[in-house]
């Protein structure tokens, strides 16, 4: 990997960068979509490449599962697989796993769990991971990680954050040792919970690894936990990371999220939640979102959005129509799909646009504005982003501010 800091924000720590990896370049901050099958939900890797993306993610859990990593060394690995040429990124398995499988144990040797195919104990290994990722093949690899919800407290916490840095030396070695290590990029997780002092600990260890890792990533938030203390995690993080490592920031997608991480110095996101609220019909714009199911779009004529390059909203297609097809037909989620995905490009493609003509602050304040309008800021966007010298409200003391999440008017019932 080739990495290079290009500009970097005068005001707050945001910075762009180049990434060469062996499928392209890349350039950061980006959103990363999520192909969890080794597919788009909706999209052909034609449209995905032809919305001017260039770096999505596989998930090395279900693609282990299904079609199996027999199939996948047969097709050559994942990028033939699934016709991509562009870059790709695979996480090691461990979240899912965690998450989706009804018996997981964690022990020094690995996470065991219950095959889901026969319910027989199966053991996944930090190399175990590592090895199913060469075999896929994708671009960036993640290290293995002891993952607890973000919601955990007490000694598990800890315990966990120390693991994971034993699995970082044993996902080293293994890839080190595999040859894959000039073609595929290693990772590191960042682990500590909510806790800043065991974070800071896993930065100085992960950190003294530096020459041995391609990037980091910030693991173990987007679990629940309060905004205000998601965002001073982040912060803690990406200041604390080496400037010339690429930053990772896992499961964030929500547009405001995007911009206060880049803000605090993160390059890289990645959530279903663009791909996934588009099929229960909501579509996002620089308005806020629309919910297209709603009776109020049942006559609107006018694309999602104007002025958006998208093949949805330059083709015609009404809110009439999506409102009428929305959740029904596939052809609408295809659309609204596409829609968002040009959205959450936009968000970021604008994002380093403002960072290198040094106006990245006012970015932040008209994208908040035309945004949240008139339903109020969040009230951690406000704290996170006053923590990197831009004050949202400066010349706007009228505007309200919202505790929370911050408002989902029309998110409902769309996760
Ligand atoms: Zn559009």
């Amino acid at each position: 990997m080739q990495f290079e800091v290009l500009a970097k924000c005068h005001t707050t720590r945001a910075r762009v960068s180049r990434m060469r990896l062996a499928h392209g370049v890349t350039m950061l901050p980006t959103f990363m979509p999520v192909a969890t099958q080794a597919a788009i939900k909706g999209l052909t890797p034609q449209q995905v490449e032809a919305l001017g993306i260039n770096l999505i993610l596989n998930n090395t859990y279900h693609l282990n599962l299904r079609p199996g990593i027999q199939v996948l060394k047969e097709a050559g690995g994942a990028h033939k697989f699934q016709g991509w040429t562009h870059n790709l990124l695979t996480d090691s398995g461990g979240f899912q796993l965690v998450s989706l499988s009804k018996f997981t144990k964690i022990t020094e040797e690995g996470a065991l769990f219950a095959s889901p195919f026969d319910g027989s104990p199966t053991m996944l290994t930090p190399e175990e991971s590592i090895s199913i990722q060469h075999t896929i093949g994708a671009d960036i690899i993640m290290q293995l990680d002891d993952v607890v919800s973000s919601l955990t407290v007490g000694p598990r916490v800890e315990e966990a954050m120390w693991r994971t840095i034993r699995w970082l030396d044993r996902c080293i070695e293994f890839h080190q040792s595999s040859g894959k290590d000039d073609v595929q990029n290693l990772f590191a997780i960042v682990q500590g919970g909510l806790d800043a002092e065991l974070r800071d600990k896993c930065l100085d260890e992960m950190i003294a690894r530096k020459d041995k890792v391609a990037g980091y990533a910030i693991g173990g938030l987007s679990g629940g936990e309060e905004k205000d203390v998601f965002w001073r995690v982040i912060k803690q993080c990406a200041d604390k990371l080496p400037e010339d490592r690429p930053r990772y920031s896992m499961g964030i997608g929500f547009a405001e999220d995007l911009l206060v991480c880049v803000a605090l110095g993160v390059d890289m996101a990645d959530c279903v939640f663009p791909t996934r609220t588009a099929r229960f019909g909501v579509a996002l714009t620089f308005k806020g979102p629309l919910n297209l199911r709603l009776g109020k779009h049942a006559t609107d004529m006018r694309p999602i959005e104007e002025g958006c390059p998208c093949p949805t909203c330059t083709s015609g297609m009404t809110r009439a129509l999506l409102n009428h097809t929305a959740t029904l037909e596939t052809a609408a989620a295809h659309a609204i799909t596409q829609h968002n995905l040009v959205f959450q490009a936009r968000v970021m493609g604008g994002a380093r646009e403002a960072i290198i003509n040094g106006t990245f602050p006012q970015y932040l304040k008209d994208f908040f504005a035309n945004y949240f309008g008139d339903v109020g800021y969040p009230e951690w966007c406000v704290s996170a982003l006053r923590s990197v010298g831009v004050d949202l409200l400066e010349g706007r003391p009228e505007s309200k501010t919202v505790s929370g999440d911050g408002a989902k008017w029309e998110y409902s019932d769309a996760a």
